[in-house]
């Protein structure tokens, strides 16, 4: 448990720009790093993702506020708010 809090707590600090704020950018997936665990689909507060073919897929890209909650979940850096 203490492993899984400092593994977020890391992706949590890394998405942070040098002002502080979370970073704002592009929802980038990488299918082939997706094992299709669904964590993200589940952690998404607006519904954005879904899993097609046990792979990750975006749904509803209007959606998304770009929360980066998925990024911060996925345990293989499949899906992410990329800079722009
Ligand atoms: S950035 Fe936030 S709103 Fe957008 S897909 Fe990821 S979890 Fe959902
Ligand atoms: S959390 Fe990562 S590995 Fe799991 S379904 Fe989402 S993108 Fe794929």
């Amino acid at each position: 448990m203490i492993k899984i809090l400092i593994f977020i707590y890391f992706k949590y600090i890394f998405n942070l720009n040098k002002e502080g704020s979370i970073l704002k950018g592009k929802l980038t997936i990488k299918k082939e790093w997706c094992k299709g665990c669904n964590i993200c689909v589940e952690f998404c507060p607006k519904n954005v993702l879904e899993l097609k073919d046990e792979k990750i897929s975006i749904k509803n890209l209007e959606a998304c506020i770009q929360c980066n909650m998925c990024g911060k979940m996925c345990p293989d850096f499949a899906v992410s708010i990329k800079a722009d």
